[in-house]
């Protein structure tokens, strides 16, 4: 059986537009839940902790899903180290594989790569990762999830924000300004590795409030250039 991709919360961006907090954001990430299969046992994973404010909303919704944290979860994935991705990091019990560009260690250890997974994908094929270096931050991590209910998806953190109608082109560029590595390499990384890998219908944004599809994608590419 192929994975299955669940949404525990969408993301969102917004400016504050608070005159004693100028400049400040309100956000949270999008984070998934995806449900495997391995040696007949029912696993899951999360994509992008976020922040511990989020944390007591996805430990509902991943048992309203019927999987209990301590039990069935396996590995937290991180797409990069930004407070607002990893906050919660620390409240996932210790026996919790994280994974982040393309290293794995049991939180609540020192041990760092305690378990790679070299040949691209975690735990099984259908799941993938794919790195991206000094782009948004020094080490960017893709999920790309062959997904029984949602066909082939992935998750791109931070490499695309948000669609404009949660932040607006104006902002988008004014964000990746402050936020990025390379704001150039942030754009032709992302558009080139959207370029090669042409059978994924549907990318979850960094902040973005929902799916977007590959036509959006392809229209962001031509409304926002650098
Ligand atoms: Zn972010």
């Amino acid at each position: 059986m192929k994975p299955e991709v669940y949404i525990l919360k969408h993301g969102s961006f917004e400016e504050l537009g608070n005159s004693q907090l100028e400049g400040a954001f309100g956000l949270h990430v999008t984070t998934g839940l995806v449900v495997y299969e391995k040696n007949e046992e029912k696993k899951c994973m999360i994509i992008e902790p976020g922040m511990v404010c989020d944390f007591e909303e996805h430990v509902e919704k991943i048992k309203e899903l019927g999987f209990e944290l301590e039990k069935d979860l396996s590995h937290v994935l991180c797409t990069h180290m930004h407070q607002d991705h990893i906050q919660a990091l620390g409240k996932y019990p210790n026996n919790t594989h994280v994974f982040h560009f393309g290293s794995s260690s049991l939180l609540g250890t020192p041990e760092y790569g305690a378990k790679l997974y070299e040949e691209g994908h975690i735990e099984i094929s259908e799941i993938q990762y794919e790195k991206i270096n000094n782009a948004h931050t020094h080490k960017d991590t893709i999920y790309i999830i062959d997904s029984e209910n949602e066909g082939k998806l992935a998750f791109v953190g931070d490499l695309v924000f948000a669609t404009f109608d949660v932040l607006s082109k104006d902002m988008q560029y004014k964000v990746d300004k402050d936020a990025s590595v390379d704001q150039r390499r942030r754009y032709d990384k992302f558009k080139n590795w959207f370029e090669s890998n042409t059978d994924i219908t549907g990318f979850y944004l960094g902040h973005g409030n929902r799916k977007v599809s590959r036509e959006e994608v392809k229209e962001y590419f031509s409304e926002y250039t650098l």
